[in-house]
């Protein structure tokens, strides 16, 4: 697997501006970031407690970036590997709130990635096809949600009698040559880029519904929508939030919500890493075990994270001290990959 890193910092919000926090980060043309800890004062700098840290990353994006900027670097890595016919895999990860969603997918007058990469995509394939033979290109998408590592169909529809099973989670399985996948999940086939978006629009809005603003399930779950024509997939994730389990409201369920997502991940944090301690290292440890059954979520990416597949790790962050400890888990999960 080939992973770029990309970086996007958002603007500040009304709220952390008004709360008297200061601005952290500050990226440069080489694509480098440094983030200052406020709280070290500027004559302890330096030994353990370093008052700015840099990180370095294939692609840093300052607050001001549009969303057609990011698409224009995104759509370079993943258009090239879809018409050579290569998995690809796009994931948004962050604490809530750092512009996950805003990055994958954007306002209807101002739309993120999967839109956008959607509208392009029959492009990509067409490129991709034998030539004579994009008449029989067969696209389907497919949407789902993983919650407490338990997948739901975000395109089933609600019949009668599917709604009764409706709570059953669905089960991920292995076959043996096409790899994993999600049994019963439904298939789109979809012949336009409209109906694409139509059935992306769907999904979008039932996984709003499951959602309220005193209980943000979008922020706990990680959402896969996948594209794919003749063997070549997409994968579009927007992660759960990286954010540790708070201390309020630690009941039992929240207990095992928090410890899952973590699970997630942790798991994702350790596929990728291995990986990369692959691909830099000896001969040696080329075969080191990769855990994706450690999770739904690295077990159902399997084949976009391994072999010639291209994957794009869009890293959110939010400028504002108040999230420093965030920012900064986030930034070096970014840096694990490398
Ligand atoms: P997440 O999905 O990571 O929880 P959101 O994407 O919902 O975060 O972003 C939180 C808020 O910040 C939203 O109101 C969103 O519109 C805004 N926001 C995020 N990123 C940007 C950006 N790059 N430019 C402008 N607004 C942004
Ligand atoms: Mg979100």
């Amino acid at each position: 697997m080939r992973l770029k890193v990309v970086v996007r910092v958002r603007p500040m919000s009304q709220r952390e501006k008004l709360s008297g926090s200061q601005q952290v980060l500050s990226v440069d043309t080489n694509n480098n970031i440094a983030v200052t800890n406020i709280k070290v004062p500027e004559q302890n700098a330096g030994d353990s407690r370093e008052r700015v840290r840099r990180f370095a990353f294939d692609y840093c994006f300052s607050e001001d970036t549009t969303q057609d900027q990011i698409f224009e670097t995104v759509e370079n890595i993943v258009g090239t590997s879809l018409k050579r016919r290569n998995h690809s895999c796009v994931l948004a990860y962050g604490q809530t709130s750092s512009g996950k969603t805003h990055t994958m997918m954007g306002l209807p007058h101002d739309p993120g990635l999967t839109p956008r990469l959607c509208r392009r995509i029959f492009k990509y394939f067409e490129e991709g096809a034998l030539s004579n033979e994009t008449s029989r290109m067969n696209v389907s998408v497919s949407y789902l949600e993983i919650y407490n590592e338990k997948v739901a169909d975000l395109l089933g529809d609600n019949t009668e009698k599917k709604s009764q099973c409706q709570d059953r989670p669905l089960k991920v399985r292995e076959h043996p040559k096409k790899g994993p996948y999600v049994e019963g999940l439904s298939q789109h086939v979809v012949t336009t880029d409209t109906e694409l978006l139509e059935r992306l629009e769907a999904g979008t809005s039932k996984r709003r519904v499951g959602s309220t603003t005193t209980n943000p399930k979008s922020s706990r779950s990680h959402s896969v929508f996948s594209v794919s024509c003749d063997g070549v997939k997409l994968h579009l994730v927007d992660l759960a939030g990286n954010e540790r389990a708070g201390s309020r409201g630690y009941g039992p369920s929240r207990f095992r919500e928090g410890a899952n997502i973590n699970k997630s991940l942790v798991a994702l944090g350790n596929v990728i890493s291995t990986l990369a301690d692959q691909s830099r290292s000896s001969f040696n440890s080329r075969n080191k075990f990769v855990p994706y059954r450690d999770s739904v979520l690295t077990w159902l990416l399997k084949d976009t994270l391994q072999g010639n597949s291209n994957t794009v790790m869009i890293a959110t962050v939010s400028p504002s001290s108040t999230y420093y400890n965030e920012t900064v888990n986030t930034l070096r999960f970014g840096q694990r990959a490398k």
